[in-house]
């Protein structure tokens, strides 16, 4: 497997592949790599020839400079790990690599998509994602690029964005991956102690319970309760709320197919998102 640090290197290697006639698929990432990640990459593995991973812990998208510090870094054992499952190649650039100075970066309106859930517990998350996405994008020029529906919010704004951008770029929107418990695969599962663990399963629990309400009330009514049950738990809720799945708005007396339940919630310090379809 291939590790690059370095742009122009990178490209080398797309450009010879692409001559070849074959298909990129790209699986953006921040690292920390768990089985979700790998569940992504071999999706791109199963529908493309060369699959490329990046792993850049972007600080753009961090509103919280104590979080970006914080975030779980392990590139040798990613490595490690994504050359065990003979992913093509890795692409792992510094913070100066990514972000010359003096470059221009993207300004794209994502009206309400940035303002709902994320966007308003994270100013500037999303415009730190399109940042990065758009830039990577760009860099590799990928066939397809595959992102994790456990981050909801962010597969509405990327497939947005490759529209609006009028990108060449397939978005491939894949589902969650989670422990046996329940629990969200996540990198920052890592900084849950076995207490942690166990209390955040109430995430799920709360999802599940929203599941089984949606038959009998409605969305509001479903909210309330679930908010009632999440609040006996220990973690401390940001939000919740049950959401039309194209344009993020909340819902209240009707619902819809594939309305979705999407919560953030703390962990002592740590922040878990998380979501469920209630309705197919
Ligand atoms: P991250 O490294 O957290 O930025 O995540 C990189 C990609 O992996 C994003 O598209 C995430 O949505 C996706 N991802 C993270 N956790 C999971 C999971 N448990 N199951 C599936 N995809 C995931």
């Amino acid at each position: 497997m291939k590790v690059y640090s370095d742009i122009i290197a990178l490209q080398e290697y797309i450009s010879l592949m692409k001559s070849e006639g074959k298909t990129i698929g790209f699986v953006p990432t921040m690292g920390a790599l768990h089985y979700g990640h790998i569940s992504l990459v071999s999706s791109a593995m199963s529908q493309c020839d060369i699959t490329i991973v990046s792993i850049f812990v972007n600080p753009t998208q961090f509103n919280n400079a104590d979080d970006l510090l914080k975030y779980p870094r392990t590139l040798e054992a990613d490595v490690e790990l994504l050359s065990t499952i003979n992913c093509d190649a890795v692409f792992a650039p510094s913070v100066e690599e990514m972000y010359p100075k003096n470059r221009d970066s993207i300004q794209l309106d994502l009206g309400n998509l940035a303002n709902l859930m994320e966007g308003q517990f994270r100013p500037g998350h999303f415009d730190g994602v399109v940042d990065v996405v758009s830039r990577l994008f760009e860099i590799v020029k990928p066939t397809k690029a595959f992102f994790g529906l456990k981050d909801f919010q962010q597969v509405s704004v990327i497939t947005f964005m490759t529209k609006k951008l009028n990108l060449p770029i397939e978005i491939i929107a894949c589902p969650t991956l989670r422990e046996d418990s329940g629990l969200a695969m996540s990198s920052r599962n890592m900084r849950l102690s076995e207490l942690g663990k166990k209390d955040a399963l109430h995430i799920y629990r709360s999802l599940s319970l929203a599941k089984e309400l949606a038959s009998n009330f409605s969305p509001t009514e479903v909210k309330e309760k679930v908010i009632t049950y999440f609040k006996e738990g220990s973690l401390e809720l940001e939000y919740l709320e049950i959401v039309n799945p194209t344009t993020l708005e909340s819902l209240n007396s009707e619902w819809i197919n594939g309305a979705t339940a999407c919560i953030v919630a703390y962990c002592g310090d740590v922040r878990l998102i998380d979501n469920l379809k209630l309705i197919d």
